[in-house]
């Protein structure tokens, strides 16, 4: 078999190669954590402690309430005892008690205040949690087709290796050192010869450089420099 035969069927394999390795690394940075997740996931916390702090502040003012009720009730009692007689003592026992009614009907409009907040919060946990699961499910199953379709390009890597091996063993290692600076400067070394054109360059080739590729001989374009192959 001629050598610029040989060098273009290695070449095929080489750039099919290149371009598996390229996606095994393009899927490997695609495997790992999910930035989107984590985001999900911090918001949820956040609101969540922020739920955490609201139904705090919720039972500390139901307990403030119930302390008043209880100090308003004993105030009221007194006030309506009958035993207290002195009409200053009862005015400022009046005046407690309807201190205590205005506090009382605060706490009560901040206590609804929060409870409305609870509400509203607990529904957004809810929604967050529910987006999380969606998310992390989706996130879930795209690491599985990725490593599915890592495993599946590294079977082709393998067997694209050892057909490169195969070839090589094949070829003068000369001529393999020489192919490949060619196409680490070109991209591709070996370019095709249809119809009297150099497919690496589009350029039409003489006549003498056709009757010398058809001879079987190593030659390059005279053009862009690539070895010529006839197909
Ligand atoms: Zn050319």
């Amino acid at each position: 078999m001629n050598v610029a035969k040989q060098l273009y069927q290695l070449q095929e394999v080489d750039l099919e190669l290149e371009s598996n390795e390229q996606a095994i690394s393009q899927i490997a940075s695609q495997l790992g954590e999910s930035q989107a997740v984590v985001r999900a996931h911090t918001k949820l916390t956040l609101e969540q402690q922020r739920l955490e702090e609201l139904e705090r502040q919720q039972r500390s003012a139901e307990w403030e309430i119930d302390d008043l009720m209880v100090k308003l009730a004993a105030a009221e009692d007194k006030l309506y005892s009958g035993s207290i007689r002195n009409p200053k003592e009862l005015t400022n026992l009046q005046h407690e008690v309807d201190g205590l009614k205005a506090r009382r009907d605060q706490l009560e409009d901040k206590a609804l205040e929060i409870m409305s907040q609870v509400e509203l919060t607990e529904a957004s946990v809810a929604s967050m949690s529910s987006e999380l699961k969606r998310l992390e499910a989706k996130w879930h199953r795209q690491q599985q087709q990725l490593s599915s379709d890592m495993e599946q390009l590294k079977v082709i890597v393998s067997d694209l290796k050892h057909k490169q091996q195969l070839l090589s063993a094949q070829i003068d290692p000369g001529e393999i050192k020489f192919y490949q600076e060619l196409k680490k400067q070109k991209g591709t070394a070996v370019a095709k010869v249809e119809q009297g054109i150099c497919f690496g360059c589009r350029i039409s080739l003489s006549t003498t450089a056709l009757q010398q590729v058809r001879s079987g001989n190593l030659v390059r374009c005279s053009n862009c420099g690539r070895i010529l192959f006839l197909a």
